[in-house]
């Protein structure tokens, strides 16, 4: 496993409209999207803005979590399997006493 930072959350892009009369993103040409960082805390979905200055950062971070969670979830299914492994051979290897 590399040694990286992990960003916990979801990011959330939403196209970004300044307002001003006359700009480009009045005539469907959005700025690039505002980003969000959106994660459940004690139940409930916060949602922090990013700075345009850590959107790279925000992105391979937020990147990196979600590969390490699934890499988590992979290795919960084989820990699980093993264990029902083990479970079935100690069931098929259990002696009865009396001996017969
Ligand atoms: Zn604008």
């Amino acid at each position: 496993m590399r040694h990286q930072r992990l960003l916990r959350g979801s990011l959330l892009e939403r196209p970004k409209f300044c307002g001003k009369p006359g700009c480009k993103c009045t005539k469907g040409q959005p700025h690039p999207p505002s980003l969000y960082l959106s994660r459940l805390v004690k139940g409930v979905v916060k949602q922090v803005f990013i700075r345009a200055a850590d959107h790279e950062r925000a992105r391979r971070q937020a990147k990196s979590y979600k590969e390490f969670r699934q890499t988590l979830r992979r290795w919960r299914a084989i820990d699980k399997e093993l264990n029902q492994i083990w479970e079935e051979l100690e069931t098929a290897q259990e002696e009865r006493y009396p001996f017969e």
